[in-house]
Order: C-alpha cells, then sequence, then structure tokens
C-alpha cells in the first residue's frame, strides 16, 4: 500500500482529497460503482480548487475506492433535470486546473466516468480494466466532452467506432488505441504518483491536441459500417455528425452543439425506454433470499439432440462445460454433433466465443447410452413435446441421477409440476425454458415448480447467466410467462380474421406496433402443425361456448404448414422469400368473416388496440397470479424472446404511456370480443408500476 496522508480533507460526502509526497490524490467513494452523482461533482469542484491552490503538490490523481472507476452516471438522475455542477463545469475547471490531472483506472471508467478520465491530462488504468462511451446504447450521445476530446486522442474512426458500438474496451487495446496513456505495472495509485513525477509532467488537456489525421474516405467508411449495424438510428446519425465536429468547430462551440445534443436525446422517448430496460435487466439479476452460492457443475447433459438440445449444448460448450448429449436416435446424434459443430464455428466467426473453437468442441461428448448420464450434476431434458415420452425420461433420470443432482426440462407447455413428481426429486427439479435458435435468443425462462429448492433455482439462474442468457424467474403454470401471454395475443388476432381483417393486414398493424413479426408470420417461420395438433388434442375438452376460430385448421387441412411446406398464411417462393399474400388465404378469410357476421375492415389503430389489450390484461393476470415477478420483467421476456421492439421498452411500458382511459377502452374491446371464459386483471395497477 502507498503511504497516504491520513489527514484527509473531505469536500462532499463521496470526496476526499489527501496527498503522496508532492501529489494531490482525489478519491471518490461513492458505492457500489463509483457512479457520477451530484455529491461526487459537487465534491470533485471543490478538491480540483483546493488542488489548484495546494502550494505543496506539482500534479493531482483521481482514483476511486472499492472495485471500480466511475462506472458510469447516475442515471435514475437522467429522467429529470440534471442538478448542479453539471460535468462539463467540472471537466473545465480540470483542463483550467494549472497543474496536470492524472485519471487512475481499475476496473471499468464508462460514459461519465470515462468522460471525467478523458477531461484529464493522461490516464493510466489497471492491465485488467477497460473504458468506453456506452451512452449510444442507451439512446443517448456523450454529453460531456466524450465526442469532442476522444477523437482529438484517437482519431475520427476509432472515435465513431467506440462510441456508436459502446463496446467496453480492455486496456491493452485501449492503449493501442491511445484511449489510455500506459497500463500501470504493480499498484495502481504508486503507479499513477511515479507517472504524475515523470512523463505526467506536463500539462496535456485533449482540447489543446489536433485531431490525427485521416482521409475522407477512411472517415466515410467508419461512418457508413457504424450507421449499417446500427440500422440508420437517430442517436447514431447525431453522435456521427457530433464526433466530425472536432474537424471543422471550435471546441467550445463544438462542446455546446454535443450537449445540446445529448439534453434532448435524454430526455426522449427512446431513452426512457431504454433506461427502463436497464434497470429491468438489474432488477431481475437480483433473486432476495435466492441469492448465495450456486453448486459447482462439473458435468451438464443434455437428453435430446434436436433443435434445441443441440442450440443448448453448443451454449454450454462455449462457455465452457464438459457437456454430454444423449439422444436416443443414432441419426440425430449426427444431426446434433454436425449442428453443434457450425454453431460454434458461427459463433467464433462473429467474435462471440470467449475460449479457443477447439477447446469448445472438445467440451462436447455424444452418447446413445442413456446410462452415461449418470455422473452428471445437472440435466437439461430437451426431447419431443409429449408427456408419455418425458414421462419416461424423468423417471429413467431419477433412478441413474446421483442423489442431489439436478434435473432441469425444457418443456414448453406440458404440466411442470407432473413431470418434476415424476422425476422423484421435486426439489432437484426446475425449468429451463430457452427459445430457439437458442445461441441468439437470450431469454431463459427458469421456471421455479412447486417443490424446486432454493439451491437448484439459485444453481439454474447462475447456469443461465454463465452461458450468455438472460434469466427471469417464472411460475409454473402453461406457457409460463411469455407462451401464455403469446396464447392469448395470438388468439385475439385470429379473432380479428373473423371480424373483417386480413393476415397480412394485422401482421403490418403489429409490426407498425413494435413486434419484429406480426403472429401470422411468425406462425409460418415455426410451422403450423404443432398449434393444429394441439387443438385436435383439446377439441375433446373443449367447452363449447369457447369463441374457437376455424380459419387456422382450414389452412392446415389444405397442407399449407408454413414456410417449411412453401405455404402457410403467405406463399413462399424464390422470387418472394418473405412471403406473399395468397387469393386462396384471402378468399378462406373473407369467407369465414362473412360466415362471423363482420361488415368492414379493421383499421390499423383498431387492431393494434385489441393485441395490446390481450397482452396487458394477461401481463396483470400473469402478477395477480404470481407467475411473474413485476410488470418490467415481463416487458424483458417479451422484448427478449419475441422480438418486441426494445426502442419502446415493450408492450407494457407503451401502455403505460397512454392515457387511462384509452387502457380501459381496450380491455373492453378484448372482452367484448373473447366472450366466454374472459378474465379481466388489474391493468391499472400493474401500469402504476411502471416508472
Ligand atoms: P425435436 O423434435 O427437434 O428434438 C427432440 C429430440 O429428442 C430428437 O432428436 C429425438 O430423437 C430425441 N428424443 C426423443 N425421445 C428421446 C428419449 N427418450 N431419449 C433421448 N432422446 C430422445 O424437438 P425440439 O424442437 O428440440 O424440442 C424439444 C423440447 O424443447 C420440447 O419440449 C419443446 O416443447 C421445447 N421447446 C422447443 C422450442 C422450439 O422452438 N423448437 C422452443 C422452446 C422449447
Amino acid at each position: 500500500m502507498t503511504a497516504q496522508d491520513p489527514a484527509a480533507t473531505n469536500f462532499s460526502e463521496t470526496i476526499a482529497y489527501s496527498t503522496i509526497g508532492n501529489v494531490g490524490v482525489i478519491t471518490i467513494d461513492n458505492p457500489p460503482v463509483n457512479a457520477g452523482s451530484a455529491s461526487v461533482r459537487a465534491g470533485m469542484l471543490a478538491a480540483i480548487e483546493h488542488l489548484a491552490n495546494d502550494s505543496g503538490t506539482m500534479a493531482g490523481i483521481i482514483h476511486c475506492a472499492g472495485r471500480t472507476f466511475v462506472a458510469g452516471s447516475d442515471l435514475k438522475e437522467f429522467g429529470k433535470p440534471l442538478q448542479e455542477p453539471q460535468w462539463p463545469v467540472v471537466f473545465a475547471a480540470i483542463e483550467a486546473c494549472p497543474k496536470p490531472v492524472i485519471a487512475a483506472i481499475h476496473g471499468a471508467a464508462l460514459g461519465g466516468g470515462y468522460e471525467l478520465a478523458l477531461a484529464c491530462d493522461w490516464r493510466v488504468a489497471t492491465p485488467d480494466a477497460s473504458v468506453g462511451l456506452p451512452e449510444t446504447r442507451l439512446g443517448m450521445i456523450p454529453g460531456a466532452g466524450g465526442t469532442q476530446r476522444l477523437p482529438r486522442l484517437t482519431g475520427i474512426n476509432a472515435a465513431i467506432d467506440v462510441i456508436a458500438s459502446g463496446r467496453h474496451v480492455k486496456s491493452p487495446e485501449a492503449l493501442a488505441l491511445q484511449m489510455i496513456d500506459a497500463i500501470a505495472e504493480g499498484e495502481l495509485l504508486q503507479f499513477a504518483v511515479t507517472f504524475a513525477q515523470s512523463e505526467g509532467q506536463q500539462k496535456r488537456p485533449a482540447a489543446s491536441l489536433n485531431v490525427p489525421a485521416e482521409t475522407p474516405e477512411q472517415i466515410e467508411q467508419a461512418a457508413s459500417t457504424a450507421l449499417k449495424k446500427n440500422k440508420n438510428r437517430a442517436n447514431i446519425v447525431l453522435a456521427i455528425e457530433t464526433i466530425k465536429l472536432a474537424l471543422t468547430t471550435p471546441f467550445d462551440d463544438a462542446l455546446q452543439q454535443e450537449r445540446a445534443a445529448f439534453q434532448t436525446l435524454r430526455t426522449s422517448e427512446e431513452a426512457a425506454a431504454l433506461r427502463y430496460n436497464f434497470f429491468a435487466e438489474r432488477a431481475a439479476a437480483k433473486f432476495g433470499d435466492i441469492d448465495g452460492t450456486p453448486q459447482k457443475l462439473d458435468l451438464i447433459g443434455v437428453i435430446g439432440g434436436g433443435t434445441m438440445g443441440a442450440g443448448i449444448a453448443t451454449m454450454l460448450c462455449a462457455s465452457g462445460y464438459r457437456t454430454l448429449l444423449v439422444d436416443t436416435d443414432a441419426k440425430a446424434i449426427e444431426r446434433a454433433r454436425t449442428q453443434i459443430d457450425k454453431a460454434l464455428t458461427d459463433l467464433e466467426k462473429f467474435g462471440k466465443l470467449g475460449l479457443a473453437l477447439s477447446a469448445a468442441r472438445g467440451n462436447l461428448e455424444l452418447s446413445q447410452d442413456f446410462n452415461a448420464i449418470a455422473p452428471a450434476d445437472l440435466v437439461i431434458e430437451a426431447v419431443f413435446e409429449d408427456m408419455a415420452v418425458k414421462t419416461d425420461v424423468m423417471t429413467r433420470l431419477g433412478a441413474t441421477m446421483r442423489p442431489g443432482a439436478i434435473i432441469a426440462s425444457n418443456t414448453s407447455y406440458l404440466d411442470i409440476n407432473a413431470l418434476a413428481a415424476t422425476s422423484g426429486r421435486p426439489a432437484q427439479f426446475l425449468g429451463l425454458h430457452f427459445f430457439a435458435p437458442v445461441p441468439r435468443m437470450r431469454l431463459l425462462e427458469v421456471v421455479r415448480c412447486a417443490q424446486t429448492d432454493p439451491d437448484t433455482l439459485r444453481t439454474g439462474l447462475a447456469l443461465g447467466k454463465a452461458i450468455g442468457k438472460l434469466p427471469i424467474l417464472a411460475g409454473p403454470c402453461e406457457g409460463f410467462i411469455g407462451n401464455r401471454i403469446y396464447a392469448q395475443y395470438r388468439a385475439q388476432c385470429e379473432y380479428m380474421l373473423e371480424e373483417g381483417a386480413l393476415p397480412e393486414q394485422v401482421d403490418r398493424a403489429i409490426e407498425k406496433l413494435g413486434f419484429s413479426m406480426g403472429p401470422f408470420a411468425v406462425a409460418d417461420l415455426s410451422g403450423l402443425d404443432i398449434a393444429w395438433r394441439n387443438r385436435q388434442r383439446k377439441a375433446a375438452t373443449r367447452d363449447p361456448r369457447t369463441r374457437y376460430v376455424t380459419i387456422p385448421d382450414m389452412i392446415c387441412e389444405l397442407g399449407r404448414l408454413g414456410r417449411k411446406t412453401g405455404a402457410g398464411w403467405y406463399t413462399y417462393g424464390d422470387t418472394a422469400p418473405g412471403g406473399t399474400p395468397d387469393p386462396i388465404v384471402t378468399d378462406i378469410v373473407r369467407q369465414a368473416a362473412s360466415e362471423h357476421g363482420a361488415t368492414g375492415e379493421l383499421d390499423e389503430k383498431t387492431i393494434q388496440h385489441r393485441a395490446l389489450g390481450a397482452i396487458v390484461n394477461e401481463a396483470a393476470l400473469l402478477l395477480e397470479d404470481g407467475m411473474a415477478r413485476s410488470a418490467a420483467e415481463i416487458d424483458l421476456v417479451l422484448v427478449n424472446g419475441y422480438g418486441f421492439s426494445k426502442f419502446l421498452g415493450g408492450p407494457l411500458f407503451l401502455a403505460s404511456r397512454l392515457p387511462a382511459a384509452e387502457i380501459k377502452a381496450m380491455i373492453d374491446a378484448v372482452e367484448t370480443a373473447t366472450g366466454f371464459g374472459f378474465r379481466r386483471g388489474d391493468v391499472a395497477a400493474m401500469l402504476k408500476t411502471i416508472g
């Protein structure tokens, strides 16, 4: 440890000043992540003024207590007017301070935290630190000089890449890009003191540097790559325009333009939606009574090597788990081997594999012998969605695996409590419901069955996180969170066909609402046969008073089972890979609508209201039934598993912005259309919980 002056002076509750020899040390201590809140900014301003006047010092260091440098701004402040002093004033004081100031970075310096480092004259960092400006990921641009200081250090190209991607840059790359000036050897603070007394003796504000020369072609290339990757989002367009001001506009003028753009974006609906998702993800990662140390998993088994089993095994191997995949069908094993190999190669190609490809492949073993599963610490079952097949598998797993080992099922709709019972170990049983394609879909519903014990749940949640998924806790109801809502929403969309809407009209309206695909295009993609079989299975027990739309059955009876058969709700061909509306389907729908007494068409707003009404009502019921923990987590499910735009926050967030009377009218319309069996949730109470 370095001998620091014990007589530290506090400039606010989070900022202290002390000296080491002839160097002033400003320490930020604002747990947990040293966010740049109002107290940090005010204390920093006072401490810099003190440093400037402290005759015993020749330089200053800014560093942080705890596990990280300033890891960002306090996002909770972003929804309201910002308190003074704001960062730009503090940064101007650092630049105006006659003594050089050195940022000593450990952990992460992100957003306002890295802008603080950029306002210093020099930056030193530990070898494992990371720096970056992730504001664009939250719908904004850096607002405290990041767009002007960074290009003066790195050049315009690198600044566009770093700011538009929002990525975290690790120390070695940051040094190569000149985002930092040195990587610390030994203890960080001691290294920073030595640096201050040697290379760092000169004042060197980024504002005084010239932007490194690059050709206009190089800059245009970087800009067009960033725009393409971000689908021309408005904040990225603005970020690039603002970065380019570094070439044409005096520093102070450019700072003002940057701040104005930042303030506009900060208060936009899109930024509010992205912040909402950000906080929802943070809350979703906390489990209260279940938090703690999970079980160690040396070997994980997967039963069933079809679409899902192979996808799950891919992510396990890619995340460093020894994985044993068992399938009773030799051909399925070979298909799984090929699928996993290709998926791992793709992950590597796109830079998403954290270990060597050979090591990831080496984690996989495949077997046709069920007994090989015996030593596994956890097994994920992904066999056919058939109660008899799954019951047999669960009974055998319960008998084969060691006591205490965990069994998880990937079932979508079957009675998971019944499956838990057949395993003979309901306390060590849970649902791990993945989404297809597994390597790409972030969502994982972690299902707490009636008797799942905390240790099992904790281990399942930790595994989900370790393989890069977003685990959301769900209860053991039919369809869990996502599919239960989706079933109501899809039924509502089918009702609308009988009321005068065509599939393509519904799909278009739903896409404008915020889903990446409408329900009929989605059905064609997944295949219409599974739902058809389901309907046939339930036909005998369906209450005759329940509204039932026969159009999907008529489509299936024509052999139109979706994309895989070249036709479903749409017709597919080489010239129309996305599908085109088909007169045969139009005739069937129009005929059914006329029999149902429909007199006209449904407009876009009506379609959107009905779909949204069905979603929010079922979401409220899920909360009332204790099957989901919060409205925000339900939105995370719909954003990360069902293609709703994160830029809109989620369907519930969207609804929370609408007047109460409009919401009530929506639910009334859903009730009238549904008729028998409709259950109304307390939607107003749920929407009030959304900030
Ligand atoms: P699939 O038909 O592609 O694969 C099932 C595999 O299980 C086949 O390879 C089969 O040979 C194997 N199998 C069958 N009985 C077996 C047994 N007794 N022992 C070992 N292997 C056996 O099915 P899928 O689409 O991968 O779905 C698997 C599970 O995942 C189902 O419960 C399904 O509901 C669920 N799920 C599917 C999706 C999806 O989009 N496909 C999404 C989420 C969950």
